[in-house]
């Protein structure tokens, strides 16, 4: 038997698991409702998906239903959220330029949808006036969204984590794995904790803790290749930037009936870069370099060898959307999110006071906020 003494227990309200996004968004969710808050993260500061992203909270774009109405309703917590953590929002607002004239046709389905609203399809003369930095030869409109903002992702999650410590009480045990969650009991590597409620954000992690609940969703790993790039002296985007492959990955597009003449068109003409999962998306640092992404490799174990052809696809299409006289490549990474084939998100109750939470897209820095209000709503 173990033998515990009084300062290995230490009792909360809830407790979190994983110090990514998903993990603080539960966690600031639980604290704003008064709620004593422990987060523990295996980690010695979160180095997973949270902090690899594009920081690009995009509204527009996602697939209709639960993931729009949920990035809706976090891009205003990020919004409230952001100012008081110290997170600057980089840029604001969403340009994708459509190249093809199937392309227009996603866009002007997309304009008719609920989801259109406050977005605008520009003429290229009008997007040429309000985004110089566009390369527009060949483009038949841009499609402008106001709701977007961009955070820098590799600080902004250590700062959301240190304001949740310091202005809601928050309390984190970085560097140690939970082992075992029997709610009210969690036992993790280096004491036993309890709490009334759990909520796992584990991830990635799918071997791990509840991997039988998580067995039968038929998850897979997804694997993405990420650049920072360096462009020329003063070269300034106004917002982020999406092109014609982006319309047939994001579902808020992709599930548009116009979008199928326009995936067969793009996988005659760009197959490779469909074979890899390859969409555009850009966005800015203060620094004045670009993120560029990504391409989307599946499976249940991923190499850890990044291929340069896939790196070369990516700034291929990053020369075509944008005005670069220069583009050098700084920095390469890799992140890895859970896939699922059928939803975004999966909110799983292992029993009444255990909840497992993990995005199975590519869409949590969007839509954290508003999958933590969802399960506090029915907890
Ligand atoms: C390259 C890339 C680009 C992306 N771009 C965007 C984007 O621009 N916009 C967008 O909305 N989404 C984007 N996404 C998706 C988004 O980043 C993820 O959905 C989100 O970060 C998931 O957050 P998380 O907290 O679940 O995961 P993570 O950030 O991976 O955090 C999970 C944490 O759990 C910890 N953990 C796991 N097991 C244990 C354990 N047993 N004990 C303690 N701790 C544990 C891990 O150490 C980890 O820190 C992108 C993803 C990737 C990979």
């Amino acid at each position: 038997m173990t033998h515990m003494t009084f300062s290995d227990t230490l009792h909360f309200d809830l407790i979190v698991v994983g110090a990514g996004i998903v993990g603080l968004a539960h966690a600031y969710t639980a604290a704003r409702r008064g709620l004593k808050v422990c987060v523990v993260e295996r980690d010695a500061a979160c180095v997973g998906a949270s902090i690899r992203n594009f920081g690009f909270i995009t509204v527009t774009g996602q697939g209709a239903g639960d993931t729009w109405r949920r990035a809706k309703r976090a891009r205003e917590v990020w919004g409230e959220v952001a100012p008081q953590a110290g997170i600057a929002a980089v840029h604001h607002g969403l340009y994708l330029s459509a190249f093809r004239p199937k392309a227009l046709a996603v866009l002007e389905q997309f304009m008719a949808t609920p989801m259109g609203e406050g977005c605008e399809l520009l003429d290229v003369h009008q997007a040429a006036a309000r985004a110089p930095e566009l390369q527009l030869d060949g483009a038949q409109a841009v499609l402008y969204s106001p709701h977007e903002m961009r955070v820098e992702s590799r600080t902004a999650i250590g700062l959301l984590a240190r304001w949740l410590a310091e202005s809601l009480g928050v309390t984190f045990r970085f560097g140690e794995s939970v082992l075992e969650v029997a709610t009210p009991r969690v036992r993790t590597s280096m004491a036993t904790l309890h709490a009334e409620r759990v909520a796992v954000c584990t991830n990635t992690d799918l071997h791990g803790l509840f991997a039988e609940r998580l067995l039968p969703h038929r998850l897979r790993l997804c694997q993405l290749h990420m650049l920072r790039v360096m462009p020329q002296p003063g070269f300034r985007l106004p917002g982020s930037v999406m092109s014609d492959l982006s319309l047939v990955r994001y579902h808020g597009y992709s599930k548009l009936p116009a979008a199928a003449p326009l995936l067969e068109q793009i996988r005659a003409e760009e197959g490779e870069s469909l074979d890899h999962g390859i969409h555009l998306i850009v966005v800015q640092s203060a620094d004045g370099s670009l993120v560029v992404g990504d391409s989307h490799h599946y499976g249940d174990v991923l190499e850890p060898f990044a291929d340069q052809r896939v790196d070369d696809l990516i700034l291929g299409h990053l020369h075509k959307a944008l005005m670069l006289t220069q583009a050098k490549v700084t920095q390469r990474w890799v992140g890895t999110y859970p896939s699922s084939a059928t939803s975004d998100c999966l909110i799983d109750a292992p029993d009444d006071a255990t909840r497992l939470v993990l995005v199975t897209s590519g869409t949590g820095a969007s839509t954290a906020f508003g999958i933590a209000e969802d399960v506090f709503a029915g907890w």
